[in-house]
């Protein structure tokens, strides 16, 4: 019922044109898509983590088409000085943001927008650059493909159920949804389940190359592109102490702009920034401080001045011209109800 009101509401917001929704939304409307990879592979590491997929090359080209279309590219320095000086953004303008630092990115999206003259930040997971590791949640994908696997071909899962019981993982029989709920925190379960369900993260890593390598990210650099962090192991922040959290956030961000001479710190929240609190930003204005973090609150603004908010672009099904209206859409929705920007408690 939710999907198909859903698919309706943005069959609805199709036939506005954007023009007069710009409009309605004076003074929020600055547009930052998230991706993650742009394949048109099928990539196991993110298959079960994904649930619209990824976009392809040729779909990627055409969100850049239609977001050239109606809005303006802005570049990272002109965010960077508009909110160190307090000065209001530019309106209808948009930057491309990718997490979590995978090849694909740099074989697939670089190209196009090196072509397109579109500028893009790239929020890297420090632990993962040159495919030293891989992060938690891209084990669990890898797990649940192996189980069903192992169904498909009538091999017995007792191993795997064994590892899950003594680890007391959430488990009421369904061994995918018990993979799918391990945390960071637990993440050695995975590692425990990957060697009794003949997974080797080491020969994946040296097989598919899932991260880029330092050597690709210095040429995003030389090529004009941001680069941030996106925590050392993404992580669910919010789980974590304060202290934990703001070290790990501080350090990717301090590890990026070290390591690859950047003028300026930028940061990405790994999943959600929702139950971020301001005692978090406390903590990281009193390590050393980022000078600009995204979240994922959609078109919202945020109470905390230096962090912009972002919207999912990954979902392969909706257009960006339909999805840019329906963000607009909400948005005045949101305007109506007062709601436009986003407290933290
Ligand atoms: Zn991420």
């Amino acid at each position: 019922m939710a999907h198909l009101a859903k698919k309706l509401l943005l069959n609805a917001c199709s036939l506005f044109p954007v023009k007069p929704l710009l409009q309605l939304n004076k003074g929020n409307t600055l547009f930052i898509p998230i991706y993650h990879a742009i394949t048109a592979e099928k990539l196991l590491h993110l298959e079960h983590l994904m649930p619209y997929g990824s976009k392809t090359p040729k779909q990627f080209e055409n969100d850049l088409d239609h977001l050239l279309k109606h809005l303006k590219p802005i570049s990272l320095d002109t965010l960077y000085d508009c909110v160190l000086n307090k000065k209001a953004i530019p309106e209808n303008s948009f930057i491309v943001t990718f997490d979590d630092g995978l090849r694909q990115v740099y074989e697939n999206a670089m190209p196009i927008l090196l072509r397109k003259g579109v500028p893009a930040i790239f929020f890297i997971n420090t632990s993962v650059i040159d495919n030293q590791d891989l992060l938690f949640r891209y084990k669990s994908s890898l797990i649940v493909e192996q189980v069903l696997s192992f169904q498909k071909s009538g091999k017995s899962l007792d191993a795997a159920m064994a590892v899950l019981k003594q680890n007391n993982a959430i488990f009421d029989g369904n061994i995918v949804f018990a993979v799918m709920k391990i945390s960071y925190k637990q993440s050695h379960v995975l590692d425990s389940l990957a060697s009794v369900l003949d997974l080797s993260w080491v020969d994946y890593l040296a097989k598919e190359k899932p991260y880029m390598t330092g050597a690709q990210l210095q040429d995003l650099k030389a090529k004009g592109f941001y680069l941030g962090g996106h925590t050392v192991h993404h992580p669910e922040l919010w789980k974590l102490s304060n202290e934990e959290a703001v070290s790990e956030t501080y350090g990717s961000a301090k590890f990026m702009m070290d390591t690859y001479g950047l003028p300026f710190s930028s940061f990405a929240f790994p999943f959600t920034d929702v139950q971020i609190k301001n005692q978090f930003f406390e903590g990281v204005q009193q390590a050393g401080g980022i000078d600009l973090m995204f979240g994922s609150q959609k078109l919202k603004r945020d109470i905390q001045p230096n962090t912009l908010q972002r919207f999912d672009g990954d979902n392969s099904l909706i257009e960006m011209d339909v999805y840019i209206k329906a963000l607009l859409a909400f948005q005045w929705v949101n305007k109506l109800r007062g709601k436009t920007i986003f407290t933290r408690s």
